[in-house]
């Protein structure tokens, strides 16, 4: 395969661009790559780069695209409006359109409020959980990474643990002050902390895909809710991941269990940009222009990617049996992989929720936690990505992120990474072997 043009466009992109992107989960450099592909278009499951090669994806705009690139009924409802004007800085009929299917849909969301990124979403929910409950200090878990707001970039995962560390500079110590962490899964430790502070917010991802994927177990999230309630604690889930792919309703009707405020992005969008706070009616009636916690946007709700998320939603409404499906498909793939695995004698822990999986080069039984993850072998992981990206398949360029399935995976696609994974394996078994 030739990567010319996207070096290219690399090397002039580096002079323009910290680090040549504008994200830093695109780069390739902890997986050893000169530059990262640039990609000029995709179709279902698959994206073509600027030199035309052709891969099957895996990352799928993070996890956005459930229905696969372009697909047609997302694509006829943009088409529809996209010539009549691209945002107006006043309310239009698709952000009451889709904030009616997030309200219908999201167990705990009795209003809606729409942003353009998912990290405005978390931000605006914890300034909205100081308010109503008066308290500062917030708590969060180590390796969840929540966006890039200040209060939220403490022991954070995602980028930054690809990079090496888990805070970002330029934070003041106030906030650093103010954001407790915790280990994901330690009930207890959380039980002591909240009955000996005063905390505003427990702010999680129902299911932590930002650390490579863990596999939450219920008992967890069920104690969180319990002890937050007896605290008068806000529990915050943040879904901009697991919100439509879990399930339909996410994680919390996955889980059967209803946080007081949520979070979402990515897959409400379809592709365009896009997030979302909501919850209990009490506390969203504090908002602007309601009340005086102040949330504003010159894009929020954006016309475009508002019909396209309620495209989107409608298709995974209208289609109940996809989630099955995805599941299926994800675990056919994965119990191939574990026969590779033990074909070739190398380490491994698979991790999967629905359509989600992480497989860690790690010799543990389960990861279960931050602690865990880091002891992930990162050079066979950059081996892996190496040979699947050679050989046409994207998948995240960091250990510490999920692979994602779409609609558009079918068994062709599936036999065909199976096959490159075979080649993935068989070199890091050898290199092992040496
Ligand atoms: N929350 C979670 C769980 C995420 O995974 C992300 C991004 O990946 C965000 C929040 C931030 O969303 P955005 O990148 O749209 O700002």
């Amino acid at each position: 395969m030739v990567f010319k043009n996207s070096i290219d466009l690399y090397k002039k992109a580096l002079n323009l661009i910290p680090g040549g992107v504008n994200s830093p989960v695109r780069a390739f450099k902890s997986v050893n790559r000169e530059a990262p592909i640039f990609v000029k278009k995709g179709q279902g499951a698959r994206i073509y780069d600027e030199d035309d090669n052709e891969y099957i994806d895996y990352i799928c705009s993070w996890g956005s695209l459930i229905l696969g690139h372009n697909h047609p009924k997302v694509i006829e409802e943009v088409k529809k409006i996209i010539e009549n004007g691209s945002s107006y800085g006043l309310p239009t009929k698709y952000e009451v359109d889709l904030a009616e299917l997030i309200v219908e849909i999201v167990p705990s969301i009795e209003k809606v409020r729409l942003t353009t990124s998912g990290t405005e979403a978390t931000m605006s929910a914890v300034r909205l959980a100081r308010a109503y409950t008066g308290r500062n200090k917030i708590l969060k878990f180590e390796g969840c990474y929540h966006g890039h707001s200040d209060a939220l970039l403490v022991k954070s995962g995602s980028g930054l643990l690809t990079d090496g560390y888990q805070d970002s500079n330029g934070i003041t110590d106030g906030v650093l002050k103010d954001t407790l962490t915790l280990g994901f899964g330690d009930l207890e430790k959380v039980e002591n902390l909240l009955r000996n502070e005063e905390v505003a917010c427990v702010i999680v991802e129902p299911i932590p895909a930002n650390m490579g994927l863990i596999e939450t177990h219920k008992e967890f999230l069920q104690g969180l809710r319990r002890i937050t309630e007896e605290t008068k604690t806000v529990l915050i889930f943040d879904e901009v991941i697991s919100g439509f792919r879990l399930a339909l309703g996410g994680a919390q009707e996955f889980f059967g269990i209803t946080p007081d405020l949520t979070t979402l992005g990515k897959i409400i969008g379809g592709g365009y940009p896009v997030g979302a706070f909501g919850g209990k009616r009490e506390i969203m009636d504090l908002v602007a222009p309601v009340g005086r916690v102040y949330h504003a946007g010159t894009l929020s709700g954006n016309p475009i990617a508002s019909k396209a998320g309620f495209a989107t939603i409608s298709y995974l409404k209208e289609n109940p049996n996809i989630y099955k499906e995805l599941a299926e498909n994800t675990n056919y793939l994965l119990d191939n992989v574990e026969k590779l695995a033990q074909k070739y004698g190398v380490d491994v822990c698979i991790n999967s929720m629905g359509s989600l999986f992480t497989i860690f080069f790690v010799d543990l039984e389960k990861v279960e936690n931050l602690e865990d993850s880091l002891k992930a072998n990162t050079e066979n992981f950059s081996i892996y990505f190496n040979t699947m990206l050679d050989n046409g398949i994207v998948v995240p360029p960091s250990q510490f992120e999920a692979h994602f399935l779409s609609i558009a995976h079918t068994k062709k696609e599936l036999d065909r990474t199976l096959e490159v994974m075979e080649m993935a394996f068989k070199k890091i078994g050898e290199k092992n072997a040496k």
